[in-house]
């Protein structure tokens, strides 16, 4: 691992690892969470965070051994960083390594099964995956060319100046403010969670950003009825306790999900594929979904309901998800366009529900509405 590696990784998470409490670890954007993919950037993230917090021992397995007087509240604090871990990959893979008993042996772990993919070439072969790429790839081009805009002030004009606002200037020694670039005003939004410990009752509020809802999805069931399940209260438990600040150990707590900030264009990813620990694989859920034309989104932190308008859709086509293909439908000037490969044609926006899934397990159709794009109602940006 190179260092030149290493010091671009730290610059980087301190603007995805925001302000936070000294000693707390902030959740990884949902955007660098390891997908599989994204293994080197992911590995390089979690080291520099964990180094800037002087917990690093916990993945190289140089703290305090069992005996020692240190040895239980390291334990702890490992518990605490094997959940922070965890909650850095999508579910598909903290899944495979939730049974682990350290957070060293989650790195090894993922170390072993990730590591070797990262000279191969990268093939996106999921939309939702190459959607995520796509957009911080942009991210990334836009802030490179926002750095030497302001590294040779005299070729940038003054418009753009006002346009990036005084929320770049970076004074002596104060942290700068990330970039906000058209993909973050266009598809970013803000999610609460929401934790109250069960033993004294504080709530502790996390903020994260994110680009799109990866909802988990049910048979016969709806948008609205996955973004409530999405916000639902879950219990942490058991094995699932909260490390809560204020009684410095784990403790019980209840969870909830809120979005604090809907974006302009929301971004909702079905998660149609889903890994089925018996099969070991991955498999298709053709379940029936409806995704309607107009979306009211209830869940937000502000009790004034948001609404949306679906103007783009991502069809997988195919019964598995090793093999199919994809088509999209796209709103265009009043008139719903289906585009197949070189072939698009006009549809009637009744043609939209073909799309929703199906109610039975075996159906001969196959096209899924797998990732929807949604625009806000709402005539001006409220922020
Ligand atoms: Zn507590």
């Amino acid at each position: 691992m190179s260092e030149v590696a290493e010091t671009t990784a730290t610059a980087q998470s301190e603007e995805i690892v925001r302000s936070q409490q000294p000693g707390e670890l902030q959740n990884i954007q949902a955007a660098y969470r390891l997908t599989g993919k994204n293994y080197l950037k992911w590995s390089q993230l979690v080291r520099a965070v964990l180094k800037g917090k002087g917990k690093i021992s916990h993945l190289m397995g140089t703290g305090p051994k069992t005996g020692d007087p240190r040895f239980e509240a390291w334990d702890e604090e490992d518990s605490m960083i094997m959940a922070w871990l965890w909650n850095s990959m999508i579910p598909e893979i903290s899944d495979t390594c939730m049974f682990l008993a350290t957070a060293k042996d989650i790195w090894d772990a993922i170390q072993q099964t990730y590591s070797k993919a990262r000279d191969a070439a990268q093939v996106y072969e999921d939309a939702h995956e190459f959607l995520n790429f796509l957009l911080n790839e942009l991210v990334d081009i836009l802030e490179k060319e926002s750095h030497a805009a302001k590294r040779s002030p005299e070729t940038s004009s003054p418009s753009e100046k006002t346009a990036n606002g005084p929320k770049n200037v970076q004074a002596n020694g104060v942290k700068k403010e990330p970039l906000v670039t058209w993909v973050h005003k266009n598809f970013q939004g803000i999610l609460t969670n929401e934790t109250r410990c069960l033993r004294c009752e504080t709530v502790t509020a996390r903020d994260e950003t994110f680009l799109d809802l990866s909802l988990d999805i049910e048979q016969n069931s709806s948008i609205t009825s996955c973004l409530k399940n999405f916000s639902s209260t879950e219990t942490l438990n058991a094995e699932d306790k909260f490390f809560c600040d204020k009684c410095c150990s784990l403790q019980e707590a209840q969870k909830r999900m809120k979005i604090k900030k809907a974006p302009h264009i929301l971004v909702i990813h079905l998660k149609r594929f889903k890994y089925i620990e018996q099969l070991g694989r991955y498999k298709k859920l053709s379940y029936r979904v409806v995704f309607p034309l107009e979306l009211k989104l209830s869940n937000t932190v502000e009790d004034a309901d948001s609404e949306y308008s679906l103007f783009a859709v991502v069809v997988h086509v195919g019964s598995g998800p090793n093999h199919g293909h994809y088509v999209s439908l796209v709103k265009s000037h009043n008139h719903w366009l289906f585009f197949d490969d070189e072939n698009v044609e006009m549809i009637d926006e009744s043609a939209v529900q073909t799309f929703f899934g199906s109610a039975q397990e075996y159906s001969s159709n196959t096209d899924h509405g797998y990732i929807l794009f949604y625009e806000s109602l709402a005539t001006s940006s409220k922020s």
